[in-house]
């Protein structure tokens, strides 16, 4: 799959190990499937390893993809938050604070 900054799949992680991915929105037959790569990189956290400029299209573009969960958008941090592994917002969770209340 590519990355999309407006992807119709999402990734929810049961753990560290096992996902799951559900379409976000309606797909048409022979579309591309999309996910967000700056949301999926587990390794990659706090820690920004690269960026490239982003090209996917869409209208809500970043301009910049990087692959380091705290570099995005606090709104996508949030969208995302609740589908990250319990193993990874237990061991960030001090740095996740601007996203308390989230599940
Ligand atoms: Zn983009």
């Amino acid at each position: 799959m590519n990355h999309s900054c407006d992807p119709n799949v999402l990734i929810k992680y049961e753990t560290i190990a096992r996902s799951k991915f559900y379409a976000i929105k309606d797909i048409k037959k022979g579309e591309q499937l999309t996910y967000d790569y700056g949301v999926n990189a587990l390794d990659q956290i706090d820690v920004e390893l690269w960026t490239v400029d982003c090209k996917c299209g869409a209208e809500n573009c970043r301009g910049k993809l990087s692959t380091c969960f705290l570099k995005q958008p606090i709104a996508i941090q949030k969208k995302y938050y609740p589908y990250l592994p319990p193993s990874i917002k237990k061991k960030y969770r001090s740095k996740f604070t601007k996203l308390q209340g989230q599940k």
